[in-house]
């Protein structure tokens, strides 16, 4: 088991740093090699994703992310900024299937804006398609016709494509309760149409996963209106752009939130769905439970080891229910812990 840990900018090396703790705690056996992702790869080399970062991560099996960006980069030239660092990483390895549960522990109900009884125990799984559809569709842009200006942009989707990602949310959705439900708009759209189509004809490989489907609009309002309905959600590039924050910010908890983008081969980069949160680098007070459960995605994915994320995910539950909460999860009664101690909690739980 080879690891690219890639701790990259603000908050990422201190919320990477528990995560390594946590996997090294362990003792499965796994290799672990660090490299420069980001405005630290910039400063370091003039490139945010460097050859030797580059060479670590394709040979690895898979990687690890804290975050990357700050506003110290952002007015470099788009070569030089650490989010084109980000995007080649994602486009070198293939990652095609990108997985965001949407997770809320009872004891951080409080958290959501939601009532608490719409989301009190919620654990869904929003899996996108990444590298297609009208983001990526030629022809695209801006134009003169008949004497305006016409914006345009193309929806489109091979069979294959679809069938992999397909693919990808029922895997998923047999590790977990067995529900899959694919959404699209096949109403409207010729090309959600096949999406539907070709659900269908996958779900016969799948007998044993429940298939429903669902049109983008109605899903949009179901997630806020009884979001517990849900286990897995599939979907495209841009409904699952929408649909993946939807359901993130139902939890109100970024801190918590991992993340995991998959290549063919269930070689997958691993990170928190939240950003380098420069406002907080380097005070040791930002909540490492998101990196920490995507190390227990990487086992679940990419190393197939349910027993070994089960326990990352019981030990981060058991330390919500002791009371331990970073500031960004605080409430009155709870007790305040920074980064480090955080981790120290989750490897006392272990
Ligand atoms: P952000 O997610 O970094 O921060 C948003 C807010 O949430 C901030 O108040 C921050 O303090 C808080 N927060 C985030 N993670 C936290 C944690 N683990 N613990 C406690 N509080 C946390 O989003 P932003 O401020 O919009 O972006 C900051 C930088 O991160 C930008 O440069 C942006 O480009 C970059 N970014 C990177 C990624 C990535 O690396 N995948 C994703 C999103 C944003």
């Amino acid at each position: 088991m080879k690891i690219c840990v890639l701790p990259g900018d603000g908050i990422g090396p201190e919320i990477v740093a528990e995560a390594v703790r946590v996997l090294g705690a362990l003792d499965l056996g796994v290799e672990m090699e660090e490299a420069l992702l980001g405005g630290c790869a910039v400063d370091a080399t003039g490139n945010p994703y460097p050859e030797a970062t580059q060479k670590l991560a394709q040979a690895a099996d898979a990687v690890l992310l804290g975050a990357v960006g700050g506003p110290k980069w952002d007015k470099n030239v788009r070569e030089q900024r650490p989010e084109s660092g980000l995007l080649g990483i994602r486009k070198q390895l293939g990652l095609f299937a990108n997985l965001r549960p949407a997770i809320l522990y009872p004891e951080l109900a409080n958290a959501s804006t939601l009532k608490p009884e719409v989301v009190a125990g919620l654990d869904i799984l929003i899996v996108r398609e990444l590298t297609g559809d009208i983001y990526f569709g030629q022809p695209r842009g801006i134009e003169m016709r008949n004497g305006e200006r016409f914006g345009l942009n193309t929806m489109h989707y091979t069979e294959s494509e679809i069938r992999r990602i397909l693919r990808v949310a029922f895997e998923a959705a047999r590790k977990r309760n067995r529900k899959l439900c694919s959404v699209d708009k096949m109403n409207v759209l010729e090309c959600t149409q096949l999406w539907r189509d070709v659900a269908i004809e996958t779900g016969r490989e799948y007998p044993d996963v429940e298939l429903s489907h669902m049109l983008v609009d109605n899903a949009a309002m179901q997630l806020v209106k009884n979001p517990k309905q849900f286990d897995v959600v599939v979907t495209g590039n841009m409904f699952g752009d929408i649909l993946s924050d939807e359901a993130s910010m139902l939890t109100g908890s970024i801190g918590m939130l991992p993340s995991a983008s998959l290549d063919a081969n269930n070689k997958g980069l691993y990170e928190p769905s939240h950003g380098s949160a420069p406002d907080i680098a380097g005070k040791g007070v930002a909540n490492p439970l998101a990196t920490i459960l995507s190390v227990a995605m990487m086992l679940r994915y990419t190393f197939a080891n349910e027993a070994a994320a089960g326990r990352i995910e019981a030990a981060v539950k058991k330390v919500l229910a002791q009371g331990f909460r970073t500031g960004d999860i605080f409430e009155p009664g709870m007790k305040k812990v920074g980064t480090r101690e955080m981790g120290d909690a989750v490897l006392a739980a272990l």
